[in-house]
């Protein structure tokens, strides 16, 4: 069986005083019984490493360069994550690909730079509301994953795959409309498929798939009941830890 994953995108917000508060608030309802992971903005990763040092809790980016160094000026590369003890990092997130034309070559070679320095990707894919209404999801999931599988395909191993997937509806983030149970579980079961295909049976079966888009408490539940769902990537309800606790006690 997959483990469960919460993981907390908290986006461009934060502060030192405000990343204390939420972190204390939930860590103790951090078991091992799920992952959880907060994706935190660069500037305050040594803070919640700090933090979460010796917890259950794990801390990453929400992007990264895909080069190891050198004239890339406002980016941030692996070797500079690692040394704050991150274990995954985000790519392709919906508002990367929107505000900063992030293609889904360039993510996908930012998840192969990922696993090359042993630190997990979590590659988010995601359709609009104009592509769903045009019949159109699967066709742009796949789209945005053959990338991933073309680069990062190799590194399938025993079954097993360094990468997760999180599945974000461009038109569920931060809009307080969640897709329903049976709309994302039915994304889910058609990217395990694919990543059936590509990867095998086995790799299919171990490949955790998130969904992302306006999870809350009340309604991460039933989400996560879904065969296919493995955990949520969280916005807005990862900002309080009220909200954060009541989605890891539900997963
Ligand atoms: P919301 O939970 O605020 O909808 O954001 C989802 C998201 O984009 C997480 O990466």
């Amino acid at each position: 069986a997959r483990k469960k994953l919460v993981a907390g995108n908290w986006k461009m917000n934060g502060s030192l005083v405000a990343n204390e508060t939420l972190i204390k608030g939930f860590l103790p309802e951090v078991t091992d019984a799920v992952d959880v992971v907060v994706f935190v903005p660069a500037p305050y990763l040594a803070q919640v490493q700090g933090l979460c040092q010796g917890s259950a809790v794990k801390w990453g980016a929400q992007d990264v360069s895909s080069m190891p160094n050198g004239a890339y000026t406002g980016e941030v590369s692996l070797p500079m994550l690692e040394e704050f003890g991150v274990t995954h990092v985000l790519v392709g997130h919906s508002e990367r690909r929107t505000y900063h034309f992030e293609s889904s070559d360039a993510v996908a070679d930012k998840a192969l730079a990922a696993i090359e320095a042993s630190i997990v990707p979590i590659v988010c894919v995601g359709e609009t509301l104009q592509e769903r209404e045009a019949g159109r999801v699967v066709e742009v999931i796949n789209a945005q994953l053959d990338p991933v599988f073309d680069r990062c395909g190799r590194y399938a191993q025993n079954g097993k795959w360094p990468v997760i997937v999180a599945y974000e509806p461009v038109w569920a983030i931060g809009t307080g409309v969640t897709a329903s149970p049976e709309q994302a579980q039915e994304v889910h079961a058609a990217i395990r498929q694919r990543v059936q295909e590509k990867l095998g049976l086995e790799v299919a079966q171990s490949t955790r798939v998130l969904y992302g888009g306006s999870v809350k408490p009340s309604n991460a539940a039933e989400i996560f009941a879904k065969n296919d769902i493995d955990g949520g990537l969280i916005g807005g309800a990862a900002l309080s830890s009220s909200d954060f606790s009541g989605i890891i006690r539900a997963a």
